[in-house]
């Protein structure tokens, strides 16, 4: 039947204890307008994209029309927040349901900005347009460049004003998740001080993520042990990358593994481990250089919602927690060395590897070098836009990593296809992002905005002749800032 659109929901989530959501639809709005639509995830999930196009997809993809199957809840959470703990929810995002795709994977399909929940404390539940496109551009671009990720599948503007500083366009983002389940998640259930519904979220986060730990003497204490092997897997990609997420709250930690929240996250140039963009981050707590830390700091909170469950004497439970989490930081480290190896084209290992890219980076950042470009060049054994490479320090280091290289059984050329698909080409760089929002926002141009999204849909592709997504911001930019809650 070409006019099905191809949903196949089974809401699992909804049939946990009645105290991890509540049930009711998103609110509807005035004139839903659908701007940007992805068809190659939508066909992925088994949607018909030719049956939500247009009016269709913006009664849907809005909230006004719930499709057949659908069981809309507003999840229950918790988090830290900046180190505090506070009682959350979904306070402007509602969980249509799950969708199965004909491979039989299982993803959340997720409204967000579509109204108020019981959990919006102050808050309108709305979200503008800006953001919402935003959040779709750059979590794009992280699928693109193998992160796991919770994914962007539309975004339609609601044809009601947002009212922020100034008054926006209200827009709703339609996001997927392999779940939304948190770190915050856990620490709700544990505030609350009900052991049956903590066990009940932990057996359903198995079965939905870790369906192996089952048959672990302990699964609790080994569901502790492989979300932390995922966070860290998580967190060294982003590094090798760039990326700083900005907002590494509890609640914006998942069990799966996923990114999740693309509120101030952004992209550093010129590498230093101190690169802060959030507006409200002013202590910098989520730098760059500090998200293994952060990650880990989320983990034992984690750790501490889980007690009851890993042992009946809290004492035992706690040293059998921490002995867990004291392999984080080798766990964190051996996956981003070798994501560093890689970066430098190293197939084989060796023991100074680590002080290799060390000194690299100490030389990055003496000569404050575009983090992505460097890595890019390196390849081609020169560069067009960095002083970097006519430093004499740097030359020094380029001769022993060229020496290194010659070491390793693998030809210069396997080492150079090694580079090139683990160093982008190009990253969503903030100043393009912006280009493509002031189109989109202020002209309904989303010309930008799509050329955009292909360019970054193939990060390690050279770019062609002429194209200069790859450049930096020009230095007489103003430093960049970005904002959550918006
Ligand atoms: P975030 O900083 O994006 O992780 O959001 C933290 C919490 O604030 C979540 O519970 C959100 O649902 C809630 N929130 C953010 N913006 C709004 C809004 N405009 N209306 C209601 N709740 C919001
Ligand atoms: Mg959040
Ligand atoms: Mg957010």
């Amino acid at each position: 039947n070409p006019s099905d659109s191809g949903w196949q929901f089974d809401n699992s989530y909804a049939r946990l204890p009645h105290a991890f959501y509540v049930r009711l639809n998103p609110v509807t709005v005035r004139t839903p307008k659908l701007v940007v639509f992805n068809a190659g995830l939508a066909k992925f999930l088994g949607l018909n994209p030719d049956a939500l196009k247009d009016d269709e997809g913006a009664a849907l993809f809005s909230g006004n029309r719930i499709p057949e199957g659908a069981d809309p809840i507003a999840q229950a959470y918790a988090g830290h927040q900046f180190g505090s703990f506070t009682m959350l929810g979904d306070g402007r995002a509602i969980l249509l349901g799950e969708q199965l795709t004909p491979d039989g994977e299982r993803f959340d399909i997720q409204f967000k900005g579509s109204g108020r929940t019981p959990f919006s404390r102050n808050g309108d539940g709305r979200a503008a347009l800006g953001p919402m496109l935003r959040e779709y551009i750059i979590s794009e671009a992280l699928f693109a460049l193998g992160i796991p990720t919770t994914r962007s599948l539309a975004v339609v503007t609601t044809g009601e004003p947002v009212f922020r500083e100034t008054v926006l366009q209200g827009a709703i983002l339609t996001r997927t998740a392999a779940s939304h389940i948190r770190v915050g998640t856990f620490e709700y259930a544990a505030a609350r001080d009900k052991p049956d519904d903590l066990r009940a979220l932990a057996d359903y986060t198995i079965q939905r993520h870790f369906p192996d730990l089952t048959a672990e003497e302990n699964p609790y204490l080994a569901l502790l042990g492989d979300v932390m092997d995922r966070q860290a897997s998580l967190v060294a990609r982003w590094m090798l990358v760039g990326f700083i997420h900005g907002v590494m709250n509890t609640d914006n930690t998942t069990l799966c593994g996923e990114t999740i929240d693309y509120g101030p996250c952004a992209f550093m140039d010129a590498y230093d481990p101190n690169t802060v963009f959030s507006s409200i981050d002013h202590n910098g707590r989520y730098a760059y250089g500090r998200q293994p830390q952060i990650v880990q700091w989320n983990l034992a909170r984690f750790a501490e919602a889980l007690l009851p469950l890993i042992h009946d004497d809290p004492q035992e439970a706690v040293s059998m927690a921490k002995e867990t989490l004291s392999n984080f930081p080798d766990t964190f480290r051996d996956s981003w060395l070798s994501g560093m190896q890689s970066k430098l084209g190293l197939s084989n290992q060796e023991a100074d590897d680590a002080v290799l890219v060390e000194d690299l980076l100490d030389c990055m950042y003496r000569h404050k070098a575009d983090f992505t470009n460097t890595f890019r060049d390196l390849a081609s054994g020169e560069s067009t836009q960095t002083p970097l490479f006519r430093a004499q320090d740097f030359k020094q280091w380029f001769e022993r990593w060229k020496a290194r290289i010659k070491r390793q059984p693998d030809s210069w050329k396997t080492a150079r296809r090694l580079m090139n698909t683990h160093n982008p080409a190009v990253i969503p760089r903030n100043h393009r992002v912006e280009e493509a929002l002031a189109a989109a926002v202020q002209r309904a141009d989303y010309t930008v905005m799509e050329k955009l999204l292909e360019v970054l849909s193939q990060p390690f592709q050279n770019l062609p002749e002429g194209a200069d997504y790859h450049l930096p911001p020009p230095p007489s930019a103003k430093p960049y800032r970005t904002f959550c809650g918006t």
